[in-house]
């Protein structure tokens, strides 16, 4: 029988969350059922839910940064126990066998990974996310949280977390690197502490320096504001990386200008519109310009352990199911220090 559980709703694009519930499937030899304890929001869940990135499946229930307790397990599964402290991330299946899933960069999966919320499952069900009380994931899709890091500053990770940490360790963060993290948000803040704690010596590039102090204790060795013209003359050529976590337009060609020979910038932040650049600001120091999504299920398990053993979390505000159309608002207006995370106990109606 699948299970019937409560969630927080939108009914359509924009629309403002409902209570109401959704079905889980019935336990399979290999799924793990999940008592979520919260889920974080993610800016990319305002992007889907206000259908701000093209066509979303309604009614959506977002939430890809899940952190809770396995309450049950099928026949089949070996790696987790009910009491297990567990998280779920961006995604819940991938095909397993194209060379990215072998690769462990389920991300990439060459039949496309099913995503934890306004995506598919391979059956062609509809999948819903983290603001509710239950899931239902396979085992092999579901991490485990060290017993050093609480649920709540937990959650965030799964999403914020893994996107950072993934790009760090690809293009080698680390002692005598210079990276530099645009926008000082829920992925921004994670970035700091990360780049930090493999080394490298960071910088934070932000609207402005209403957040340094907060920065500087994340582990910023330098904190500049955008807003402020000479900020990108004065840091010509300063950067072995620049990760932009921002979702609005760059001046792309200011920003190439601040990497330093063969350095690389990387889009995690997804902005709506085309970006352009001048070609000349790449051949004129082998510059590159990439892009980085999510992390792999073996990559997010090193990132939590990693997390745990350097006193990593995130900072976050806790906020009930009545706040959140509020928190998209606050979010949206660069008004949170640093993720919002739902008590999911707060969404049954009794
Ligand atoms: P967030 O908490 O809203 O942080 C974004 C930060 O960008 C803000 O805190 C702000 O930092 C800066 N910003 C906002 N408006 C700006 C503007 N007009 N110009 C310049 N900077 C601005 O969002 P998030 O949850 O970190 O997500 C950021 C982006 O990453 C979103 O587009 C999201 O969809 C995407 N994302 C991508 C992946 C991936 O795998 N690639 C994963 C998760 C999320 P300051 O106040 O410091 O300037
Ligand atoms: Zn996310
Ligand atoms: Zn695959």
């Amino acid at each position: 029988m699948p299970l019937t559980v409560p969630a927080l709703l939108a009914r359509s694009a924009g629309a403002k969350f409902e209570r109401g519930t959704i079905e889980r499937r019935e336990l399979g030899e290999h799924d793990v059922l999940i008592d979520i304890a919260y889920a974080g929001i993610c800016h990319s869940d305002i992007h889907q839910a206000r259908e701000e990135w093209g066509s979303a499946t309604f009614p959506m229930v977002p939430g890809h940064e899940i952190a809770g307790v396995v309450s049950a397990v099928g026949s089949g599964v070996t790696t987790r126990s009910v009491g297990d402290r567990v998280g779920v991330g961006c995604f819940v299946d991938s095909c397993r066998e194209c060379a990215r899933c072998q690769a462990g960069e389920e991300q990439f999966c060459e039949r496309g990974m099913v995503a934890t919320y306004n995506g598919r499952q391979y059956s062609g069900e509809p999948t819903y996310g983290g603001y509710s009380t239950q899931i239902v994931v396979d085992e092999n899709y579901v991490l485990r949280i060290p017993d050093e890091l609480a649920l709540d500053v937990a959650a965030p990770l799964l999403c914020a977390g893994i996107t950072l940490y993934s790009p760090l360790k690809n293009w080698g963060a680390g002692p005598g690197r210079r990276v530099a993290i645009v926008g000082m948000g829920g992925l921004g803040h994670m970035g700091v502490q990360l780049a930090h704690a493999l080394g490298a010596e960071v910088s934070v590039l932000s609207q402005s320096l209403s957040k340094e102090a907060d920065g500087r204790s994340l582990g910023a060795d330098r904190y500049y504001a955008t807003s402020d013209p000479e900020t990108f003359a004065r840091l010509r050529g300063q950067f072995d990386l620049i990760i932009s976590t921002v979702s609005a337009d760059l001046d792309m060609d200011a920003y190439l200008r601040m990497l330093a020979f063969e350095g690389s910038f990387v889009f995690v932040g997804l902005p709506e519109n085309k970006q352009s650049f001048r070609v000349f600001s790449l051949t004129a120091g082998r510059r590159s310009i990439s892009g980085s999504n999510i992390g792999g299920i073996r990559q997010t398990q090193e990132m939590l352990d990693f997390c745990a053993a350097h006193g990593i979390a995130s900072l976050v505000e806790t906020i009930t199911a009545d706040d959140v159309d509020t928190a998209y608002d606050r979010v949206v207006a660069s008004d949170v220090r640093y993720r919002f995370v739902i008590d999911t106990s707060t969404i049954p109606t009794s």
